[in-house]
């Protein structure tokens, strides 16, 4: 989604309900005050008390020279990082001056913006003896002191009162560009993992009261109570972020506020902070998925320096960063990297390099990064399980460029191609939706059972479905073969299926492609053979109106997730291809461990193919990716190219022909990241 356009496009509706026709000038600035729907390289360095000391003109040097254009820096709440004049507000004992205002001033001339970071979940505990309702209370009825900070509650005057008083003081005395809230809501564990429980305060027991005549439940209380007490919280801190927003766009209403939430803010901040990462596609999902289901508002997902709370100072691995800030950044989020302290005092610095690498990447290239739309045309429904993500592996894996999609959320017809792995859940709305798709042209691939309400598979009848546990294969036949039609299937002539098979009955017209294999015995290798094979067809496939539909009867993302087999992805891929025919605009022949990335200029001046090198991964390091040679790349367009070039070092590329319509062209190495350009003439 072009997020700038939509923004433009809701002020346009915004001025034509109030019957004010916008100025150039007036939409202009308008715009301007959105300025974080820009994707932004944002830097955090989450300051200890003791980093007052720190030398501010190195700090703003070194956030230039890393190629951050924006710092989350620590201003209040905890701990007062400038001479605050509020008598419960902790001014830092180790500041000498102000060192919010010296910072703020010098990192302003350098044009690089700041968001000034508050906690408010916690007060110092001297304070605490003249305003012990402001508290959090536990299940056993206590306080809970942390180090010195003890905990307050949403509830309490401190979070409802106190916070707008420090804000307006921060905010009328130094010009901050954003607000950032730390540990929002109701927490009731403490840093050590402590459970504290549901806060007992009387705050809460007489406003849960009040909201519906219940008394305030404990964590393992009455179900009914608990239901209650869920739906109160979000009442309340969706209130509570209702009177923040007023009182900061009240101040000035381009500070951008940006917590963990997504009601009442501009920036969503989400973080990746698993040590060994998780899923290797979980910043794709991260990016494509908050940008498509929330609009209007942009993502600082960051990727998070130690390895856990209580290793603040130890690094997860550089290569790690670098693949998540990379996945945020080709699908058009923030870059955001978070540590603890500056990067002067910084004591395991091995990420620095491979991280900043990237930052100044996109400080170099904004005009290509800044403003663009995904490019692909196939649709993956974002869903979750083995299925679903070992759909994005076969995908990225075979270069198959996709994006994840929403029934409720995408416009399904922009896509060539829908793929829905565990299809058996879909809605029967959604599979109205699906059978409009088809019939307009469209390619639908199915994994798993096929849902009811689906017309355009002819509503074959169900017979049965065979166990998880059955010893079973898929029989691929030499007629299979000639129409799926790649080349490594030679190879093969069966693949193992693994978990619930649903065997139809097909409707006429449909085609019965592959075998069950369910006559298996297995045991002593002197017995471990099949006696027959079936005639149940493992793969269907139905015309219907403009389109095709097929399906998998079994869950195949899942068999190659679990397993690793390669013939799963070539039967996936086979059918992709040549039997719906989808039609790859972009076809790139190079490794599975090359991820690529395709988007566009929404006035389709330019477009570009962005690589990953994900070679480096072995076991638990990331070291860094081992170059890939001569990457070659196929493009279909239309359009006379101005030229091609390679962003990472500004060389151009010369297309193998030029005059027809497929450009060919090859990249001579790929060293860890690549973005290739496109530009066309007028
Ligand atoms: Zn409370």
């Amino acid at each position: 989604m072009n997020r700038n356009f939509f923004s433009r496009i809701v002020l346009i509706i915004a001025f034509t309900l109030t019957g004010i026709i916008p100025s150039v000038q007036q939409a202009k600035s308008a715009e301007d005050s959105n300025w974080w729907l820009t994707p932004h390289r944002l830097l955090q360095t989450n300051l200890r008390e003791i980093d007052a000391t720190m030398d501010i003109d190195k700090y703003v040097r070194e956030v230039e020279e890393f190629g951050a254009n924006i710092v989350l820096f620590n201003v209040g709440g905890i701990v007062a990082n400038y001479p605050t004049e509020l008598e419960y507000h902790w001014r830092n004992t180790f500041m000498k001056g102000d060192l919010v205002g010296e910072t703020l001033k010098k990192l302003h001339k350098a044009d690089i913006k700041m968001i000034g970071r508050f906690d408010f979940s916690k007060i110092n505990e001297k304070y605490v003896a003249n305003h012990p309702e402001w508290l959090y209370v536990s299940e056993k009825g206590e306080h809970v002191n942390y180090n010195g900070q003890v905990h307050t509650c949403v509830m309490g005057g401190y979070q409802q009162d106190y916070l707008l008083e420090i804000l307006k003081e921060a905010l009328t005395k130094y010009p901050l560009d954003g607000v950032f809230f730390n540990m929002i809501g109701f927490p009731q564990v403490d840093y050590s993992r402590n459970f504290h429980g549901i806060c007992q305060c009387e705050n809460c027991k007489e406003s849960f009261k009040d909201f519906c005549g219940l008394d305030l439940p404990k964590h393992d209380g009455d179900t009914q109570a608990l239901r209650k007490h869920q739906q109160w919280k979000s009442i309340q801190v969706d209130r509570q972020f209702g009177r923040v927003r007023d009182l900061i766009k009240s101040i000035r209403s381009d500070i951008v506020i940006c917590t963990y939430t997504t009601e009442h803010i501009d920036l969503i901040r989400k973080e990746s902070g698993a040590p060994l990462g998780r899923e290797t596609w979980d910043d794709v999902e991260r990016a494509q998925w908050t940008l498509l289901t929330t609009e209007n508002k942009q993502l600082a997902n960051t990727t998070v320096h130690f390895y856990q709370m209580i290793f603040r100072h130890s690094a997860a691995a550089p290569y790690l960063h670098s693949r998540r800030l990379w996945q945020q950044m080709v699908n058009g989020a923030w870059l955001d990297f978070y540590c603890i302290g500056p990067l002067q005092r910084l004591e395991d610095r091995a990420g620095i390099g491979p991280i900043s690498n990237i930052y100044r990447f996109h400080a170099a290239n904004e005009k290509w990064l800044l403003d663009t739309e995904s490019a692909a045309e196939v649709g993956l429904v974002c869903r979750d399980g083995d299925d679903y993500w070992g759909w994005v592996q076969i995908l990225s894996e075979n270069h198959i460029l996709f994006n994840l999609v929403s029934f409720e959320y995408s416009d399904l017809k922009r896509y060539r191609a829908l793929i829905i792995p565990e299809s058996g859940g879909v809605k029967a709305e959604d599979a109205r939706a699906l059978d409009a798709y088809v019939e307009g042209g469209g390619k639908l691939l199915l994994s798993g059972r096929i849902p009811n309400k689906l017309t355009c598979l002819g509503q074959p009848v169900l017979k049965k479905t065979w166990p998880l546990r059955h010893s079973m294969y898929v029989r691929i036949r030499p007629e299979d073969k000639a129409e799926l039609d790649v080349d490594g299937l030679k190879d093969f002539d069966l693949v193992q299926l693994r978990g619930d098979f649903h065997q139809y009955e097909p409707a006429s017209g449909t085609g019965r492609m592959l075998r069950l294999i369910h006559d298996v015995m297995y045991g002593p290798p002197e017995k471990c053979y099949y006696r027959s094979v079936s005639d149940i067809p493992a793969l269907l496939l139905r015309k219907h109106g403009d389109g095709i539909a097929a399906s998998f009867p079994f869950q195949i993302g899942a068999m190659y997730r679990e397993w690793g087999n390669l013939g799963h992805p070539m039967l996936a891929v086979g059918t992709l291809d040549n039997l719906l025919q989808t039609g790859r605009r972009v076809k790139i022949e190079s490794s599975p461990l090359l991820e690529a990335t395709h988007r566009r200029d929404p006035k389709g001046r330019f477009e570009w193919i962005a690589f990953y090198n994900h070679s480096g991964r072995l076991e638990n390091s990331f070291h860094p990716p081992i170059p890939i040679d001569n990457v070659r790349i196929s493009l279909k367009t239309s359009r006379p190219i101005k030229q091609v070039t390679s962003l990472t070092n500004r060389t151009r590329l010369t297309p193998s022909d030029n005059s027809s319509d497929e450009m060919q062209i090859s990249l001579p190495r790929l060293n860890v990241f690549e973005v290739i350009l496109v530009e066309y003439g007028r």
